[in-house]
């Protein structure tokens, strides 16, 4: 078997809404499209997050099953429960694989699966959950063996959230990127700062850097053309500069709303820029 890859995806999943307004002008309050990327060589695999919910991790160990590999490893590219909690059924699956991160990423993972995060996410996806969510352990380096090949993890810093980081296959000209890209899909901005999104800037230019041509991103729109790279880079950059200049000149979250949504009309989960709308410019209409 020679290296190669494939994307499981799972669609937009319904959430209690906590945004006002939201449904009457848009309809149901969604979590955004997810992808877990599965890549292989000679026997060898390695397992690139692996989504939320037990269903869906259930589903995600079944397709992985059906490529006739077991992964060796299950890394996590950043401090999201949504691309993690799955691992409790992943390692049910495949009780061989190592579960592991950036050791700098491993201290907010832990934080994620406290009673307190918990709770929180709980909210989001009631009775959806494992009860006994776990956390990766430390990577030892920044190299990941796949068979007779290997990955390379790369640290980017902040995103959408701290100690974020991007997988690297030179071999595949491939990038999976957690959520330091998004496709075709509104990226998290809420609790964002300009500092956090000057460092975001700063990780979509470590990314382009490496030239892959083929790029998996963490969220990915069903509707999205392709996997090209320097496409959703460009994209990903055109957004936060946008979002930058719209925070600058809207008093309002429905004027931030307005003008995003003008700039960037078809983009999955337009919960996820409401929710940021409303976080960094109150509840003022
Ligand atoms: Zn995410």
């Amino acid at each position: 078997m020679s290296l190669d890859f494939d994307v499981f995806v799972v669609d937009p999943k319904p959430i209690p809404g906590a945004v006002p307004g939201f449904e009457e002008a848009v309809g149901p309050a969604t979590w955004p499209p997810t992808t877990s990327t599965l890549i292989r060589d000679d026997g060898g695999a390695l397992l690139v997050d692996c989504l939320i919910t037990e269903r869906e991790a259930r589903e995600l160990a079944a397709w992985v099953k059906s490529h006739d590999c077991e992964p060796a490893y299950v890394y996590i590219t950043h401090p999201h429960a949504d691309h993690f909690l799955g691992l409790t059924e992943i390692l049910a699956a495949f009780p061989e694989a190592r579960p592991v991160a950036l050791a700098e990423s491993v201290p907010a993972m832990q934080e994620q699966i406290s009673p307190a995060y918990m709770q929180v996410w709980g909210g989001f996806f009631p009775g959806q959950l494992p009860g006994k969510p776990v956390s990766p352990a430390p990577l030892d380096g920044t190299t990941i063996p796949i068979g007779g090949s290997a990955a390379s993890v790369i640290p980017v810093g902040t995103t959408d959230t701290g100690h974020s980081s991007v997988v690297h296959v030179p071999r595949l000209s491939l990038v999976v990127a957690g959520d330091v890209v998004y496709n075709r899909t509104h990226m998290w901005l809420a609790g964002s700062t300009p500092g956090s999104r000057a460092s975001w800037a700063r990780a979509l230019d470590a990314v382009a850097a490496l030239e892959a041509d083929t790029l998996i991103a963490g969220h990915r729109n069903p509707l999205a053309a392709d996997d090209d790279a320097r496409r959703q880079i460009g994209e990903c950059r055109r957004y936060l500069a946008d979002f930058e200049a719209a925070l600058e000149r809207s008093p309002t979250p429905a004027e931030l709303i307005d003008r995003m949504t003008a700039a960037h009309p078809d983009l999955a989960n337009p919960y996820t820029l409401w929710v940021a709308a409303y976080d960094l410019l109150g509840t003022r209409t």
